[in-house]
């Protein structure tokens, strides 16, 4: 695998001609270091935070991001126009996604509060709040990714968070790409946390003198990003929540003969490149030798066309096509498989999304390669990977509200549920219950 007599190549399943624990081993994601020994390093990290505030964040700054010039972790609103310097069609290129994000995840909100009698007189709703503050993380202290700044702000500026806070690990002289700053000035953040890692994640759930407490975290990152946000979100004394656990980046493309093979290569490889440790699969449905062999022969060609040609090798390696005989099982695999991005290059692809079980987005058809979706199209790129697309959702407008529960009871109402309530109360032997409702009815 990875490399096949000098070819970069993945291997290759029949899956009829294996038995299913061997398919099933196949689709194993690659390990991931012990989650222990990630968390050993961070507890540490987020304790000097937690109590040594800016002081404990400017010295990891300095040591994990060699940015020894920064002398202030935090960088306020309004933002310095000379920070945000930027070609005027890389402008334009935010400004688009932007626009599609804002209006795709605008149409997700719920403009009315839910009403419902469940007994006449006794009035149930239920209402949406943003939440106030959230944290944002921003990966990569050498990639830029504005997408992410956007995919995490656009939505949070929609819900009506009060507080958006973004943090990013600053660059080794200590700046900020201008980018990630354009970004957070078009969605309204706060400020810009100077950070990365674990002491980012500290430093957004407990607050420091510079950086304001918030109360969810959310965004991708590396293992120790991780694993902060699951010790912050266990501590209770933190009160922090936090979107999902993000693991290496995924994609699952199912192909038929009907498929480009230039453009499921070309898929497979705009995920391959994100980190040696993504992995990329193809389900081929029904195709021949020499159907496979063009799709292999585009991929060793397009790759070695790659700037990123290294990471891709990496990912290549621990990367499969299976090959089935129908669409049905190519999508229980897929389902079983969950994963992040889901891309349907097959006859009536439409169709086919109606079998969609697992997966954390899908792109329907030959004009729709994943990058669109990573960038400008308008749905959300933050999304579950590892197979928790089995239970939970991407980034979306409900990452950043919460809904409120409201009663509401005439004193004929009391007499309707009454009853039911003292009944309950009474099994339960919590008799002061049961008299709240007894003594506002007269009884005993
Ligand atoms: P990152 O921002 O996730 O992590 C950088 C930080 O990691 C550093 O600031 C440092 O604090 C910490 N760190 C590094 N080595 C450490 C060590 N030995 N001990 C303690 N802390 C350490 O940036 P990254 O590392 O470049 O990773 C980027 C991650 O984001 C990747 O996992 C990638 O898969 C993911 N990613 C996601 C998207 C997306 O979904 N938008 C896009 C690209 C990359």
């Amino acid at each position: 695998a990875g490399l096949k007599n000098g070819r970069i190549a993945m291997r290759r399943y029949i899956a009829s001609k294996e038995t299913r624990e061997t398919v099933r081993a196949a689709l194993q994601r690659p390990s991931q270091r012990s989650s222990d020994s990630i968390i050993a390093i961070c507890n540490p990290i987020i304790d000097a935070v937690k109590t040594r505030g800016d002081a404990a964040l400017l010295e990891y700054t300095h040591k994990f991001d060699r940015a020894t010039s920064l002398t202030t972790p935090v960088l306020k609103a309004p933002f310095p126009v000379s920070l945000m310097q930027l070609a005027p069609e890389t402008i334009k290129a935010i400004d688009v996604s932007f626009e599609n994000i804002r209006k795709f995840h605008a149409a997700q909100k719920e403009d009315k509060p839910l009403v419902v009698e469940t007994m006449p007189g006794v009035v149930c709703s239920r209402f949406v709040r943003p939440i106030e503050g959230v944290g944002l993380y921003v990966p990569g202290g050498t990639a830029v990714l504005p997408s992410t700044a956007l995919m995490l702000g656009v939505p949070a500026m929609v819900a009506g968070c009060k507080r958006i806070v973004i943090a990013s690990p600053p660059r080794a002289d200590g700046s900020i790409t201008p980018e990630i700053v354009y970004a957070a000035h078009k969605v309204g953040a706060e400020s810009i946390v100077l950070a990365g890692g674990a002491q980012a994640v500290a430093a957004l759930a407990y607050g420091t003198e510079s950086v304001s407490k918030v109360d969810k975290i959310l965004g991708p990152g590396n293992q120790f990003v991780t694993a902060a946000k699951m010790i912050v979100s266990n501590d209770t004394n933190a009160g922090v929540s936090i979107d999902m656990p993000a693991g290496p980046s995924e994609v699952l493309v199912v192909a038929d003969a009907t498929a480009n093979p230039a453009f499921v290569a070309s898929d497979l490889l705009s995920q391959a490149e994100h980190g040696v440790d993504s992995q990329v699969i193809l389900i081929a449905v029904g195709l021949d030798e020499t159907q496979l062999a063009a799709i292999e022969d585009e991929l060793h060609a397009q790759a070695n066309a790659l700037p990123r040609v290294d990471i891709v090798r990496g990912a290549i390696e621990h990367s499969i096509t299976l090959v089935v005989d129908t669409i049905e099982e190519a999508l229980t695999l897929s389902n079983e498989y969950a994963p992040e991005h889901l891309i349907l290059q097959v006859n009536n692809a439409e169709s086919v999304v109606a079998h969609v079980q697992n997966a954390g987005s899908v792109f329907v058809g030959q004009w729709t390669p994943e990058s669109v979706g990573d960038y400008s199209a308008g749905v959300n790129h933050s999304l579950p990977t590892m197979g928790y697309a089995k239970q939970y959702s991407g980034v979306n407008l409900g990452s950043y509200i919460k809904h409120i529960t409201s009663a509401n009871l005439t004193y004929q109402g009391l007499q309707n549920v009454g009853p039911a309530v003292m009944e309950l109360a009474r099994v339960e032997e919590l008799e002061a219950h049961r008299r709240a409702v007894s003594l506002r009815l007269g009884m005993s």
